[in-house]
């Protein structure tokens, strides 16, 4: 393949260009998963926007991150915090999940502590897919790929639609609003990626991973034996990539600690992007750039701009470096 036919060219790493990704929007600086948090890095400048989908119980695909609501961003229509933190998205209908407004981190709370400079904003619903694929099908937003995560866990401890549920909703949005050509599936649960193979093959796949470590910060979904990973038979960190091409996917999206230069030579010699996330701080920005990297996952999208520029960078082939 020639690059000049390959459809995921503009993901892809070029001389002095590495994609930027808005991790949940901007979550540093506006509530994540939220329509102005998409618009606002888009405006920005950045041309993949990270989302998470579930679906409610009625099998709207919503834009949210956690299978139960997380209180501390989370506030009824009465403007109270939401006090039950046992509320599953896949057990609430679309109608009583749009009554929540999730524009701010609640005070004094430990997720407050962790994006001191988000903005408060009243009346942020949670979106569904629907509106973030009107709001990418605007004319100033052509150029804007979404990387759209679905959440989904093998591990029974939450209350989860099939992945064939998931793919199917996801996927037939996705193919009602034209957007199959700037899609990028990306799961950690890789029986979700098999669905989306089996219904859509050619939307690119993005296998996220997070290696097993002595204190993982979330579930890692490598490991020996992973019923994350779909089946696949997985003994070594250095079969990952292998395991990923033989699976067909086209992107790695690897948590940014687990990898090594190494790794990222590895995976583009074999063809496949690297997206590392989530990237905030300024030496990981450097070490993903020496790395190699074709795309960075931020919550800083403007954190990350204004180190590329430093660095003599940009984050898509459309802008020159100001003189
Ligand atoms: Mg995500």
């Amino acid at each position: 393949m020639t690059l000049s036919h390959d459809p995921l060219q503009k993901m892809r790493k070029a001389p002095g260009i590495v994609r930027l990704h808005g991790h949940r929007g901007a979550r540093g600086i506006w509530p994540e998963n939220t329509l102005i948090g998409f618009q606002g890095a888009m405006d920005m400048g950045i041309q993949a926007i990270e989302l998470d989908v579930l679906l409610t119980k009625d099998n709207v695909p919503v834009v949210t991150h956690n299978p139960k609501l997380m209180i501390a961003t989370s506030r009824d229509k009465n403007g109270q915090w939401l006090s039950n933190e046992n509320l599953n998205v896949a057990e609430l209908h679309f109608d009583e999940l749009r009554q929540i407004d999730v524009g701010g981190i609640l005070a004094g709370s430990t997720y407050a502590s962790l994006y001191p400079d988000q903005a408060f904003l009243f009346g942020q619903n949670i979106p569904t897919l629907e509106d973030i694929a009107r709001l990418v099908c605007r004319d100033a937003y052509q150029n804007v790929w979404m990387n759209l995560e679905i959440k989904s866990t093998p591990l029974g401890n939450h209350v989860m639609p099939s992945p064939k549920a998931l793919a199917e909703n996801v996927l037939s949005l996705i193919a009602e609003y034209g957007l199959d050509s700037r899609t990028i599936i990306q799961c950690f649960d890789w029986r979700v990626l098999r669905e989306v193979e089996r219904i859509a093959p050619s939307i690119p796949r993005s296998y996220l991973t997070y290696m097993d470590c002595p204190a993982p910060v979330m579930a890692p979904n490598i490991y020996v034996d992973s019923p994350w990973m779909a089946g696949t038979s997985y003994n070594d960190k250095s079969e990952l990539c292998e395991i990923i091409v033989e699976l067909g996917g086209a992107v790695w999206s690897p948590f940014h600690k687990d990898l090594t230069m190494r790794d990222v030579e590895r995976a583009q010699s074999l063809g496949l992007i690297v997206n590392a996330w989530t990237v905030n701080e300024k030496a990981d920005f450097d070490r993903m750039i020496e790395f190699g990297v074709d795309g960075i996952i931020t919550d800083y999208p403007n954190r990350a701009q204004r180190h590329l520029l430093k660095r003599g960078l940009v984050w898509h082939d459309n802008i020159s470096l100001p003189k």
